[in-house]
């Protein structure tokens, strides 16, 4: 059972309630990724493997507690935020991305779930939300994974960060040299690289890494810079 592996690897319990959102989760993915491109992992054992225990991996960097105020950029079919959500139904969730048909699937799902409280799936670029004063500096925990490589996928994150506040970018195998790239955005963009986590999935034999970086300074307000710029003039 992928919820026994959650237990044993990350300390994660679900209640039997709990289970059963990730089976509903799981066959809404299939069904909407007959006609909508979601997700390339369609088998059941992968979709459990691959992203429902990968995203709760997130746990090994940042525990999870009641109120805290999480986001995940870039989620699409909701991957690490939502499995995040159903497992700690006391966070509150920010679910963001670009693209509107994979924000209409987040919202059918989390109503399906009956997940009410404390979740907003917004479609957004990064580099909008960055600028709105509800968003920007107001998260205890800034989420991403496979997005953008880390110097420009700070400039998406670190914005949304409070002060004090921590940004984990799940990464494969071109974690460290993606943070030695990022040492100027960091700089620029009020960030400190903190531990980078490994995570070893049953049965996985790829690397995968959780780089933390904390919020140690107030971002300047011209960051995030306008829509496509963090991508196409990196701050590097
Ligand atoms: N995090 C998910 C999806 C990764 S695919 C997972 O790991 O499975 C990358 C996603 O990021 C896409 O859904 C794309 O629409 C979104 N995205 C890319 N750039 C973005 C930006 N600037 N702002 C918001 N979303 C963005």
């Amino acid at each position: 059972m992928w919820n026994e592996a959650a237990t044993h690897a990350f300390g994660v319990t679900l209640t039997p309630e709990q289970a059963d959102s990730f089976d509903v989760y799981l066959r809404e993915l299939a069904d909407w990724n007959s006609h909508t491109n979601l997700t390339a992992i369609t088998t059941p054992d992968e979709v459990r493997l691959r992203h429902f225990l990968d995203s709760l991996s997130v746990v090994q960097a940042v525990p999870m507690r009641p109120g805290l105020r999480v986001i995940d950029v870039g989620t699409g079919a909701g991957f690490p935020g939502l499995p995040l959500k159903i497992a700690y139904p006391g966070i509150h969730m920010t679910l963001v991305d670009a693209t509107g048909k994979k924000v209409a699937f987040l919202s059918h799902v989390a109503q399906l779930l009956g997940i009410s409280q404390g979740i907003e799936c917004v479609h957004a670029r990064a580099e909008e939300i960055g600028h709105v004063p509800e968003h920007r500096a107001s998260y205890d925990v800034v989420l991403a994974r496979a997005v953008a490589r880390l110097p420009s996928l700070l400039e998406y994150l670190l914005p949304l960060a409070k002060v004090g506040g921590v940004c984990v970018a799940m990464k494969g195998k071109t974690a460290h040299e993606e943070a030695v790239d990022a040492k100027k955005a960091l700089a620029v963009l009020g960030g400190k690289l903190g531990e980078i986590v490994e995570v070893a999935l049953p049965g996985v034999d790829e690397a995968h890494y959780l780089v933390v970086i904390e919020k140690v300074k107030h971002t300047p307000n011209d960051y995030p810079r306008k829509p496509g710029t963090p991508t196409t003039k990196p701050i590097i």
